[in-house]
């Protein structure tokens, strides 16, 4: 099969073919139909993600066809339509069996513990867990991008912050996890401000129903979300991972707010990110991780996007095929994209 080879840390990525996956006794092949292209997978390019072993397969938001079926599978059969969370949990242990397998201390990431999604073929597993089934009605495009960043956002909005009708939430970046965050937070009811340093992408997040938006050229983020606000908000989301946008989210908020931390914070020159503990303290702020959304609370995101609440699919600015994905890997952080990339490795070859 063709697939998108990383041989080393920062190596250039190469299209090349490679085995196909044996299939997991607990687990499935799947035929790969849609796959995301995310900022997690130029880290995982960086040498960011400790599980990568070199030579690698990166990707991990993906949805596509059961091919192959495991001998203690038995929820589902070839020609399943199927997506599945990027944190895959054992099923197993009381986390999993508490129903969140998005901390799994046993889990499994395709494109990170072992060779993702950018091929033709990937395994999963655990599949009885972890795969959730997709609806006719639902392309695969819209169900790859609900893997990672969608399912993300949501689950840091509905689950973790709490979002209640009325609120005020800011989210900071708006990137794919972002512009998510500002369409899902809309249908929660609330007020959305977003902030980013592009302002294609602050016109995109006014198109999905942010009410204010903020350019981030040096303007006082927390200043200017106090003024829109009356005192900050209730809510706010960093989802860029860095300490500058984190300490912006956690300073917009208001007395008691909530913050997710939902970017990833790779440790800079040693150095963990410093984050302000003493206005955490003092106005009582809940600083909060939030990381993926387990497969069993899939039901309640995937009614609201098959009734059409919620369209991931308008995040979706281009689909380009596995060659494509080789050659922009390498400069994804610096890509100056509004939306998501989705690559369709059945495209070209
Ligand atoms: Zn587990
Ligand atoms: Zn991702």
């Amino acid at each position: 099969m063709r697939a998108v080879v990383i041989d080393a840390v920062e190596a250039r990525p190469e299209v090349r073919a490679v085995a196909e996956p044996a299939t997991p006794d607990d687990g499935v092949v799947v035929q790969v139909m849609a796959t995301g292209l995310c900022r997690s997978d130029w880290h995982a390019w960086a040498g960011h993600d400790d599980d990568v072993v070199f030579p690698h397969v990166p990707g991990h938001e993906l949805a596509g066809i059961v091919v192959g079926v495991g001998s203690q599978v038995r929820q589902w059969r070839p020609g399943d339509r199927v997506t599945v969370p990027f944190v895959c949990g054992c099923g197993r242990c009381d986390y999993c069996r508490a129903g969140d397998a998005q901390v799994c201390p046993h889990q499994t990431q395709p494109g990170f513990t072992h060779w993702g999604s950018f091929s033709e073929y990937v395994a999963l597993h655990a599949a009885d867990v972890n795969l959730v089934a997709v609806p006719d009605e639902v392309e695969f495009a819209t169900a790859a991008s609900l893997g990672c960043r969608f399912a993300t956002a949501y689950r840091a909005l509905a689950h973790r912050g709490r979002v209640r009708a009325g609120e005020w939430v800011t989210v900071i970046g708006a990137g794919g996890v972002g512009l998510s965050a500002v369409m899902i937070a809309r249908a929660l009811g609330a007020r959305v401000i977003a902030v980013d340093r592009h302002p294609e992408a602050l016109a995109l997040a006014r198109e999905l129903g942010a009410e204010h938006v903020i350019l981030a050229d040096g303007t006082d983020v927390p200043v200017a979300v106090a003024e829109l606000t009356g005192g900050g908000s209730h809510v706010a989301i960093d989802a860029v991972g860095s300490e500058a946008t984190c300490a912006d989210a956690i300073l917009s908020l208001r007395r008691r707010g909530r913050h997710v931390q939902v970017g990833l914070l790779p440790p800079g020159g040693g150095c963990h990110p410093r984050v302000p503990m003493a206005r955490v303290i003092g106005w009582e702020l809940d600083v909060l991780g939030s990381h993926g959304m387990a497969a069993s609370d899939y039901p309640e995101l995937m009614a609201l996007v098959e009734t059409g609440v919620l369209q991931p699919e308008r995040l979706i600015e281009r689909t380009i095929d596995l060659d494509e994905a080789a050659a922009l890997l390498p400069r994804f952080d610096e890509a100056p994209v509004a939306g998501i990339t989705v690559i369709d490795p059945t495209l070209g070859g």
